[in-house]
């Protein structure tokens, strides 16, 4: 298998042809073929002129040029013999699947296979690398998507996102950020923001929740009430004890920061629990009725609002 976990970005492996490397090509590109790239470092790799063609426009016109007929000339590129390696291996047939540690490689690879080379097979293969990224890093994998296209892993890169508290920047730019438009990164911050504010509604208003209910934050007379009461979908304003009032503004601020955070996973339940458990009335039904109300109302609510904003994507 491939490693190149220890190569720098594209643009900073760049050599001259002074500056031979002692890189060697492996299989395949190492005995068959019948055409030579020769690398910006002086290696050559041997491949297949139809498959090249093929697989690229930009290989198809550029083997159209006069060769002479017996031993052709090796066509220099301008990528260094890592590179070269790296891009063929992503998408060569018979070759072995490519590694890649990073997504900063992974970019540069697919910029030069599908931007500059147009080798649009690789395109399914590159994608399914970068979704691999989802988790970690999606404003990367947004402005990669965004870069190429790709619609429909923008999206879901954005939505990912909406897990993370990205409008607070407390971390550093990731590197594909250099290649998207302030406008494609304004409509995620946009996504984001809108989508924050939707889901804090559901703690600004309390008239999406089912009455009458049994729910024991409006239903215990033992401890303190909030100054205000609370109109459900009835129309019927009902009075909140102090702790559910405390826990509702907790849930709003996160929601606004992070709209996608997992209410239930969160650190938001515990204090409510605990404040809660101070009345002896609450303490007997909270525990069960909170986990229950958040996972079968509260976040499928917040799910539904932040389904009704849409990514702007052009
Ligand atoms: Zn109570």
């Amino acid at each position: 298998m491939s490693q190149i976990s220890s190569t720098p970005p594209a643009a900073t492996v760049a050599q001259s042809a002074s500056n031979p490397s002692t890189f060697t090509p492996q299989s395949p590109f190492d005995e068959t073929g019948d055409v030579i790239l020769r690398s910006s470092d002086g290696v050559d790799f041997r491949v297949h002129q139809v498959v090249m063609s093929l697989a690229s426009p930009i290989f198809a016109t550029m083997f159209t040029l006069p060769q002479p007929e017996k031993d052709p000339e090796p066509i220099n590129m301008p990528e260094s013999a890592v590179v070269l390696d790296q891009m063929l291996r992503f998408w060569y047939p018979g070759t072995e699947p490519l590694t890649i540690e990073s997504l900063e490689e992974l970019h540069a690879v697919v910029e030069i296979l599908i931007s500059k080379y147009d080798v649009q097979s690789a395109v399914y293969t590159a994608k399914s690398h970068v979704r691999e990224y989802l988790k970690t890093e999606p404003v990367a994998v947004y402005a990669i998507a965004c870069t190429q296209g790709w619609e429909d892993l923008a999206r879901t890169a954005a939505r990912e996102s909406l897990k993370h508290p990205i409008r607070v920047f407390d971390y550093d730019a990731a590197q594909s950020l250099k290649h998207i438009t302030a406008d494609a990164y304004h409509r995620l911050m946009q996504y984001h923001y809108l989508c924050g504010t939707a889901a804090k509604g559901v703690t600004t208003s309390l008239r999406w929740v089912t009455a009458p209910n049994n729910w024991v934050w409006f239903s215990c007379r033992s401890c303190t009430t909030s100054p205000t009461g609370w109109y459900l979908s009835d129309g019927q304003a009902y009075p909140t004890r102090l702790w559910f009032t405390n826990f509702r503004t907790s849930v709003g601020e996160a929601l606004s920061r992070t709209p996608g955070i997992s209410l239930l996973d969160s650190n938001l339940l515990p204090p409510a629990l605990k404040e809660a458990s101070k009345c002896s009335v609450c303490r007997e039904q909270v525990h069960e009725q909170l986990f229950n109300w958040v996972s079968t109302a509260l976040s499928p609510k917040v799910q539904e609002l932040i389904n009704g904003v849409q990514l702007k994507f052009t």
